[in-house]
C-alpha cells in the first residue's frame, strides 16, 4: 500500500501512539508543524555519497536537522514517517518542461487544461516537485501556477517563462505554426524597443524567468530567421534590470555564439553541432548553465522501438487514448519511411541527419560535462515519446555521457535548482532549505532507474496525493483556470 493511503502514525520508536488518516492532509487538513523522516538511506543532492540511518527533522516546512539515527524516541506530539528502508532525497527539479502540450509528435496534438492536470501529476509520481513551463501563454500559464499553489496536492511547484519571444517566423513558428503565435504562446519581436516594453509587461505579469527562442534553421535544414544580437542584448539586459534571468532554446552552433554575445543565463539544450573548446571555456568563464535535454532528440527515434511503453498503466494514465493513437501511428508510419523521420514535427527531417545531430549532442554534453559546465535537468517534455513522469531517461543519457548516477542525480535536483536560481531553497537536503523531498525504494545513486520507484513525495513538508485529484479538485481546477481566464 503506498505510504500516502496508510495511516500517519505519531507512533515514536517504540509507543504507539495515535493513528491518524494521512488522506486527510490530502484532503485539507492542517499538516502537522512538526515532522521527523527516518531515512534508511540519504542522498542530499549535493553529489555527496548516501548517508544510512539519518533522521531528518522538519518544522514548518523547513528542514532543522539531519543527525544519525540513535533510535531514541521522538518528542511527544511529533509525527513520524518511517523510510527505513528507502532512499530518501530531493525532489527533483525539472526546469525545461512544457505543460500545456501532449506527448504526441504533432505538437498540436491533445493540449489544453486537461493535459495540463495530467502532466502535472505524472511529473509529481515521476518523482519531480518542481517544475518550469518554458512557453505558454502567460495569463493561463500564471493561472494554472496560482491553482497548483505549493503543499495542495495538486502538483509540483510550477515556474513560468511565459511566452517564448523570437525573430519574425523565428523558431518555433516553423513546427509549431502560426496557431502558436495567436494564442500568444509565440510572441515575435523586431526591434530592442519593444523587447525592452515586452519584458517589461511579462515582469510585471509575474513571470519567474524570460524564454527566447534561437535557431537560424529548421531541424529539417531550411533556414529560418534568427533574432538580430541587438534584439536579444535588449531583452537580456531588461531581464536583468528586471532581475529575471533568460533562458535560451539554442541547440546549435549560431545560436550558442549569439547567445553568448548577449549574456543570456541559460542554454535551455545541449548542442546539435560540434563544439570547440573555445566556447567550452566561454560557458564555463561566464557562469553559464546548461540543460542538455538529450532525450528529447532521441525519443522520435527510439520511440517506436519500445511501443510496449504505451501499454504501461502509468502511460495510459498521463496521456489520452487520442495521443497513444497518433504514437502508434507515428510508429506504424516511420516503419515504412526509411529516409526520413513520419513528418509530424517537421516534414523532411532525414533519419541520418537526426541521428548524427543527437550523436553530435551526446559529444558535446560530454565535453562540457567534462570541462565543469554546469548542468541542470530539463526534459522538454512531453514531445514525441518523451513525456512527464519519466525524468529517469534524461538521467540515464547523463549517464552515457560521463556523469556517475550520484551525480546525475545532482543534476536533477541541486542542477534543476540552480536553473531557477534557488539553489538555496529547494534541490537540497540540507538545515534551512525546504522540505521538497521523495523516497525511492533501491538505491538511486547505485542503479538510476531506482529513481522511478517513488513511494512517497513531500513538498513543503506536505505530503501529496500521488493518485492524482479527486474529481471534485478536478472540477474545482478547471473553473479556477476559467474564472482566471475571463
Ligand atoms: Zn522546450
Amino acid at each position: 500500500m503506498p505510504l500516502w493511503k496508510m495511516p500517519f502514525t505519531t507512533k515514536l520508536l517504540g509507543s504507539a501512539v495515535v493513528v491518524l488518516p494521512l488522506l486527510t492532509l490530502a484532503c485539507g487538513a492542517t499538516p502537522p508543524r512538526q515532522l521527523l523522516i527516518r531515512a534508511g538511506r540519504l542522498i542530499d543532492g549535493t553529489g555527496a555519497a548516501a548517508q544510512s540511518n539519518v533522521v531528518v527533522s522538519i518544522e514548518d516546512g523547513l528542514i532543522r536537522s539531519i543527525l544519525p539515527d540513535k533510535n531514541e524516541p521522538a518528542p511527544a506530539g511529533v509525527h513520524v514517517i518511517d523510510a527505513r528502508t528507502l532512499t530518501v532525497m530531493p525532489g527533483m527539479v525539472n526546469a525545461h518542461a512544457h505543460l500545456f502540450s501532449g506527448g504526441g509528435c504533432d505538437p498540436g496534438i491533445g493540449t489544453g487544461p486537461s493535459q495540463a492536470f495530467r502532466n502535472l501529476h505524472a511529473a509529481l509520481r515521476g518523482g519531480v516537485t518542481s517544475i518550469a513551463d518554458l512557453g505558454a501563454p502567460v495569463e493561463f500559464v500564471t493561472a494554472l501556477r496560482r491553482h497548483v499553489g505549493t503543499g495542495r496536492h495538486r502538483g509540483p511547484r510550477v515556474f513560468v517563462s511565459g511566452p517564448v519571444l523570437t525573430a519574425k517566423d523565428g523558431y518555433p513558428i516553423d513546427f509549431m505554426g502560426r496557431e502558436a503565435v495567436e494564442q500568444a504562446a509565440v510572441i515575435e519581436i523586431q526591434t530592442p524597443m519593444r523587447a525592452r516594453a515586452l519584458v517589461r509587461d511579462l515582469d510585471k505579469a509575474g513571470v519567474d524567468l524570460i524564454k527566447v527562442g534561437l535557431q537560424e534553421r529548421s531541424y529539417n535544414g531550411e533556414p529560418l530567421n534568427m533574432m538580430s544580437e541587438e534584439v536579444l542584448c535588449a531583452i537580456v539586459d531588461e531581464a536583468h534590470q528586471q532581475e529575471l534571468r533568460v533562458v535560451v532554446h539554442a541547440a546549435t552552433r549560431a545560436s550558442y555564439d549569439l547567445a553568448l554575445a548577449c549574456g543570456v543565463d541559460i542554454l535551455g539544450h545541449g548542442c546539435l553541432d560540434p563544439i570547440d573548446d573555445a566556447t567550452i571555456e566561454k560557458i564555463v568563464q561566464k557562469d553559464i548553465l546548461v540543460m542538455p535535454t538529450l532525450f528529447v532528440f532521441e525519443s522520435p527515434l527510439w520511440g517506436p522501438a519500445h511501443l510496449e511503453r504505451l501499454d504501461e498503466p502509468e502511460t495510459q494514465r498521463t496521456l489520452t487514448p487520442e495521443i497513444i493513437a497518433h504514437l502508434r501511428q507515428y510508429a506504424a508510419e516511420d516503419k515504412t519511411s526509411y529516409e526520413v523521420l513520419p513528418p509530424y514535427l517537421q516534414t523532411g527531417i532525414s533519419r541520418e541527419d537526426a541521428r548524427k545531430g543527437y550523436e553530435t549532442l551526446l559529444e558535446s554534453t560530454r565535453r562540457m560535462h567534462a570541462a565543469g559546465v554546469k548542468l541542470g535537468l530539463g526534459t522538454d517534455a512531453p514531445v514525441c515519446f518523451n513525456w512527464h513522469g519519466s525524468p529517469v531517461q534524461e538521467l540515464k543519457r547523463l549517464e552515457d555521457v560521463g556523469l556517475t548516477p550520484l551525480q546525475a542525480l545532482s543534476v536533477a535536483t541541486r542542477g534543476g535548482a540552480q536553473i531557477l536560481n534557488l539553489q538555496d531553497a529547494i534541490g537540497t537536503l540540507a538545515v534551512g532549505y525546504r522540505a521538497d523531498l521523495i523516497a525511492v525504494a533501491g538505491k538511486p545513486d547505485i542503479d538510476l532507474d531506482d529513481v522511478s520507484h517513488v513511494e512517497w513525495s513531500m513538498i513543503d513538508g506536505v505530503m501529496q496525493n500521488l493518485d492524482g485529484p479527486t474529481l471534485g479538485e478536478q472540477v474545482a481546477g478547471f473553473s479556477r483556470l476559467a474564472w482566471a481566464w475571463l
